[in-house]
């Protein structure tokens, strides 16, 4: 249920409906807006009559949110959300880039990848430390000691950093070197990590499971959100659908969608959407063209030697390219890069 009070209302109408809410045990998720504050409540609001809140100074109405998901509904909050990562705000004017190698592999790797796409003009570094990988015999990373690799890297380029985390347990000694957690297609219902991530106060970036609707992708959203981490992104990065010729279908139309049903920021992964580094480009256009608020997108400073994702891996003048094509692409779609 939301509660959207009148226009300029006083605070302590506002504080008055929030501490009935409170009293009667609904958790209460406030936006505050630029005119405008909406309250969110979450709990067992199926036998609550509406009325009774309708009657309090300063409420203009009480809405029963048909969609199952809420904090992360436009009804909730009409403005987009910004999340700000060392910085960087992700969802305002600005197209922000993510790039970065699969996973961690050396110190090397993880440098010369960096200035590369650093000088190209990436915001944000990533590379995978713990990898979710089908197959329990391929390289599952390197754990902390890539992480440091990765915010020194990180740090000499003046980029932030994303990082996938894969389970409860890993997420504390991740903090000090990660500014966005993300949470892989096969982690997003992992719905004890998501609780858990709702508990910190940093970025998460959720990726869209690879048969996952929007609305069950939303609702994985909820899950942080009420916890009280409003900072989430969403990622869409493909899903799996009859096509056998790319890695997954990249489904550019949940971009304007979740546009018009979310306030969360939107970005997408042409990498692993494609699986092969002769597409990504046009994909990549198409997503900024579709209205994204970033990418992310796999580079690697020598493909072919990469021990994961070599070939959709860019190779990093395809990146510069790349880069130099959005420059001409974000301002005809009202956006700055
Ligand atoms: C990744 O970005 O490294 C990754 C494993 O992606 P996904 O979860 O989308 O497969
Ligand atoms: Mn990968």
């Amino acid at each position: 249920m939301i509660i959207v009070m009148e226009k300029h209302t006083a605070d302590e109408n506002i504080e008055r409906v929030t501490a009935e809410l409170v009293r009667r045990g609904f958790d209460v998720h406030r936006s505050t807006g630029s005119d405008q504050t909406v309250l969110g409540v979450v709990g067992r609001v199926d036998t609550l009559d509406t009325r009774e809140f309708e009657l309090f100074d300063g409420v203009q109405e009480v809405v029963r949110v048909s969609e199952p998901y809420k904090l992360s509904s436009r009804t909730f909050r009409r403005e987009k959300t910004v999340v700000t990562v060392r910085g960087v705000p992700v969802g305002g004017d600005q197209v922000v880039v993510m790039a970065g190698p699969c996973t961690i592999e050396n110190e090397h790797q993880v440098f010369e990848t960096a200035r590369r796409v650093a000088r190209a003009g990436a915001r944000v570094l990533r590379g995978g430390a713990y990898k979710p990988r089908t197959s329990p015999y391929a390289f599952q990373g390197m754990g902390v000691e890539g992480l440091k690799i990765l915010r020194a890297a990180a740090d000499e380029t003046n980029m932030a950093t994303i990082s996938e985390v894969m389970e409860i347990s890993q997420i504390e000694g991740m903090l000090p070197y990660v500014d966005i957690l993300q949470v892989g297609a096969r982690n997003m219902q992992n719905f004890n990590l998501l609780s858990a991530l709702g508990q910190i106060r940093k970025p998460v970036l959720l990726k869209r499971g690879m048969s996952a609707t929007i609305q069950e992708w939303l609702l994985a959203s909820e899950y942080i959100l009420s916890g009280g981490n409003y900072d989430v992104i969403l990622c869409e990065r493909g899903i799996r659908t009859f096509e056998t010729y790319t890695r997954n279908t990249l489904d550019i139309s949940a971009i304007p969608v979740i546009d018009k049903l979310s306030h969360l920021p939107i970005i997408a992964d042409p990498s692993h959407a494609v699986g092969r580094r002769d597409k990504v480009m046009p994909l990549a256009r198409a997503i900024v063209a579709a209205g994204a608020d970033g990418l992310l997108i796999e580079v690697h400073h020598d493909p072919e030697k990469a021990v994961c994702d070599g070939p959709q891996s860019l190779y990093p003048d395809q990146f510069t390219r790349l880069m130099d094509e959005l420059r001409i692409i974000v301002p005809a779609v009202g956006r700055t890069l």
